[in-house]
């Protein structure tokens, strides 16, 4: 927050860096470079991580996948439509004042900043589209350094193993390996000052929040103003908390924060209630695929036992995560931030040598989020026990519309389209008969081609395939969600009427007061583009144009506009 301190530190803790990326004089020292670049999170091109082997979550291993493109999708660097032609632009002049920022000499700057470009399409063409990323076995390919050196060949793989500080790495998963091909035959092809230009923006570009306002506004007017349509900058506590966090809590001091949350805001009762929730609605999706009309007994015992060993993470860890030998100095924020990465990528490399450890939190329980975790489980935060999501004055109806429909959007995560392929434990494994398969696909077809439909703005439909995952869940979601209402209000009968409303009216509002927002454009197109969720408003929109429950409450006609006909609702859970 002492950005006078920010102003005098200036680039100072990154010149190191710097000077490394200016003295890259062969392959082997770009190898080097760019190995340690990815142990602090700047995935130039290759995004590294440890985390749970696809089909063993007994053992962590390697993950490298695809990264380091500037612009928001692979597709951009090809689309020519005006909103693509406009961002490009934008990103031209965010590359040449990074590359102006950093010392380069105008010409050069004008020179090199057309080549990045280049060489990040060329690598753009070879990476994976975001629906084809989400198939999961598209995505695992087990490789050791020798048979990717067979595969690769060109790029000094040593080297770069070296330099991560996983020089025996073992086996690792190479989510992409025609971009790895191709990152070889981009170090051959590419000149070197390209390189270390391509770097230097994208080291700069990941620091940049870190350092003097010149390197915030050159960020913002390209990642705030023109990509997301913001017309300001979020104040300034707001973007530390931010940056300390991660988008979803992972970063490495997200948790220090999160203690001090968990001790000041968290009510022990709100857990309670959201754990008996969770009960209710696991009974309800239980009921549900015993039911099921399509679905052999066989896939339903499986489905059964999944659901059974689906492991719950509710508002904080039992263990605090600890920070033995992480150096934090004050008046150093850019410094603090690459030890911080550092130090937390040196901790993920010693996790290859241990089993998985299954109750670790890789989350921070003072954000706003759920998720559905690798290893069959589902995490609340604690953050999220609050209104709108949760109250612990309100009636059933009420917290069963908001955060139970959250609650049964995780659950349901493991029987989308991507989800139902892991098994019981986590692993990627088919447990389907191929008849069940089937039949499930061509219901996953139809919400796909449904939401495909959906134009919210004129030039910009869903991508139904794209967001697949996430508006199975909200279509299944909120009717599992609805059911556990039923069994709430079956050991405790509810006001007919609270303000007028009925619970089954009280649970739908609830669940679209969860959903209201406001969003620009620019930062609508930007998630139609690259976002796994629909729009907030099609989150209400979608599910409930499905449910008789919903058409019943609010007494609609048989042709009210926010139903589907019959024929065309889909029932999977
Ligand atoms: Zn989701």
């Amino acid at each position: 927050m002492t950005t006078t301190a920010i102003e005098k530190a200036g680039l100072a803790a990154l010149q190191p860096w710097l000077r490394d990326i200016a003295a890259i004089a062969d392959r082997a020292q770009l190898a080097t470079v760019t190995g340690r670049l990815a142990r602090l999170g700047v995935g130039v091109p290759l995004e590294v991580y440890v985390y749970p082997d696809q089909k063993d979550r007994r053992r962590y291993i390697l993950q490298l996948a695809q990264g380091g493109l500037g612009l928001p999708d692979r597709d951009d660097y090809t689309r020519d439509d005006p909103r693509t032609r406009t961002i490009r632009a934008a990103y031209e002049r965010y590359r040449e004042r990074l590359l102006a920022l950093a010392g380069l000499k105008a010409e050069d700057v004008a020179r090199l900043s057309p080549l990045v470009l280049a060489l990040e399409a060329r690598l753009a063409e070879a990476a994976l589209t975001r629906v084809a990323r989400r198939d999961p076995n598209a995505i695992y390919n087990l490789h050791t350094r020798d048979s990717l050196a067979r595969l690769a060949p060109s790029f000094d793989w040593a080297a770069w193993f070296a330099a991560l500080g996983a020089a025996d790495p073992g086996e690792f998963n190479v989510s992409q390996p025609a971009f790895a091909v191709a990152l070889a035959q981009a170090v051959q092809a590419v000149p070197l000052d390209v390189w270390r230009a391509y770097l230097t923006i994208h080291l700069l570009d990941e620091a940049a929040v870190r350092l003097p306002q010149a390197f915030v506004d050159a960020r913002f007017d390209y990642r705030g103003r023109a990509i997301s349509g913001l017309q300001q900058p979020v104040p300034l506590a707001e973007r530390v908390i931010d940056t300390i966090s991660g988008p979803s809590g992972g970063e490495p001091l997200a948790q220090a924060l999160g203690e001090i949350y968990v001790g000041r805001s968290f009510s022990p009762e709100a857990k309670t209630r959201a754990l008996a929730m969770i009960d209710d609605i696991k009974a309800a999706l239980r009921a549900r695929i015993d039911k099921l009309d399509w679905m052999s007994t066989a896939t339903k015992q499986r489905a059964q036992k999944k659901l059974d060993a689906m492991a719950v993470k509710m508002g904080y860890p039992d263990r605090w995560k600890t920070y033995e030998g992480l150096q934090i100095a004050p008046d150093d924020y850019a410094g603090n931030w690459l030890r911080a990465a550092d130090w937390q990528f040196a901790r993920d490399l010693q996790d290859l040598r241990t089993p998985v450890d299954r109750t670790r939190w890789n989350q921070s329980p003072h954000v706003v989020n759920a998720w559905a975790g690798g290893l069959n489980e589902i995490i609340f935060p604690a953050a999220i026990l609050q209104p709108p999501f949760f109250d612990a004055r309100a009636d059933d109806a009420v917290n069963y519309g908001a955060i139970g429909s959250v609650i049964s959007h995780e659950i349901t995560h493991h029987f989308d389209d991507r989800g139902r392929q892991y098994d019981d434990v986590g692993n990627l494994a088919d447990w389907w008969a191929p008849e069940d398969a089937a039949v499930y696909k061509a219901r996953a077809a139809r919400i796909a081609a449904q939401y495909s439909g959906f134009m919210p703005l004129a030039d910009q439909p869903i991508n139904g395939q794209q967001t697949l995952g996430e508006n199975i869940s909200d279509v299944a979601g909120i009717q599992i969600a609805y059911d556990g209402l039923q069994r709430a209000l079956a050991r405790r009968a509810a006001p007919a009427r609270i303000d007028g409303f009925t619970p089954p009216q009280r649970f739908f509002m609830a669940n679209a007061r969860i959903w209201r927002s406001k969003m620009r454009d620019e930062s609508l197109v930007n998630q139609l583009r690259t976002g796994a969720h629909s729009p907030a408003r099609y989150r209400v929109l979608g599910p409930l144009a499905h449910m008789t429950a919903f058409a019943e409450a609010f007494n609609c006609p048989a042709d009210a506009a926010m139903l589907r006909p019959p024929a065309e609702r889909v029932t999977i859970w």
